[in-house]
């Protein structure tokens, strides 16, 4: 069975200390839910990677990683954090092409390429972004756009990276807007992105968990998650609240 997972993209928010209490009671909740078959994730902001990962060391059910690395090495490149630099603080994975770092800090397809290499080069698992624009969804051109984000930045890989890889589609018109896709449309993409896959990748694109983001909440995500090839979800505003993110566990649990 393909892995389900519940990610939580915390972005700019929360102070190291506000973060480290959020992180406590989602900790507690996944304590009080012992039998969890979902892999819940969580991404803060870099400062506060290092404590997360001592706080949640013996914790398997929890994985945390960043929300972006620079596509280099290392270098003369002041204030950016490289993947190397994450993997050696044991960061499990990194978010790449969020829609939010394509559109606010020019992240290009080729620059995402560069990325994801450099972050499998140094062991870390790839949660890679996708999605379409409104404009792009109204001229009826969305699935080639995704298709076209997944082909420039993924199809040069070695196979077996495929193993650390975890699509994330995210409609950027649903993202923090309050507009979810509905079910149909997230399981149109989903199956349209796995058809893509496995037209590259052939039987791996079986294995491969494709979550669903965009203002995915407690009161949406049972149908969301319900869908054949939904397998999780990409979560912004929700994974703010304790509640509500352990919430969208249920759901992916009760969606087994
Ligand atoms: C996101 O930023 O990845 C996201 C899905 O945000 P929201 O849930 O707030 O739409």
């Amino acid at each position: 069975m393909r892995k389900k997972i519940v990610a939580g993209n915390w972005k700019m928010n929360t102070t190291l200390g506000e973060g480290l209490n959020l992180l406590e009671d989602i900790l507690e909740g996944i304590s009080a839910r012992p039998d969890l078959e979902t892999q819940v994730v969580v991404a803060p902001p870099f400062t506060h990677l290092e404590a997360f990962v001592n706080k949640a060391w013996d914790s398997s059910d929890i994985a945390i990683v960043a929300q972006n690395c620079h596509q280099e090495e290392n270098g003369a490149f002041t204030g950016e954090i490289s993947a190397a630099m994450l993997a050696s603080l044991n960061v499990d994975g990194v978010i790449l092409g969020h829609s939010e770092r394509r559109l606010y800090f020019g992240e290009t397809d080729e620059i995402l390429a560069q990325k994801v290499r450099i972050a499998l080069e140094n062991e870390l698992v790839v949660i890679f972004c996708c999605g379409e624009s409104l404009e792009e969804r109204e001229a009826n051109r969305h699935i080639e756009v995704v298709s076209q984000q997944l082909q420039k930045a993924l199809f040069d890989l070695p196979e077996e990276s495929w193993e650390n890889i975890v699509i994330a589609y995210e409609p950027v018109w649903a993202i923090g807007t309050g507009r979810t896709a509905s079910p149909e449309q997230a399981q149109e993409m989903h199956r349209a992105i796995r058809s893509y896959l496995a037209g590259q990748i052939g039987h791996l694109a079986m294995e491969v968990p494709i979550l669903y983001g965009g203002s995915c909440k407690p009161d949406n995500a049972e149908e969301i998650f319900a869908q054949e090839d939904v397998d999780g979800g990409l979560i912004g505003g929700a994974s703010l609240k304790a509640n509500d993110f352990l919430s969208l566990i249920d759901h992916m649990e009760a969606s087994l």
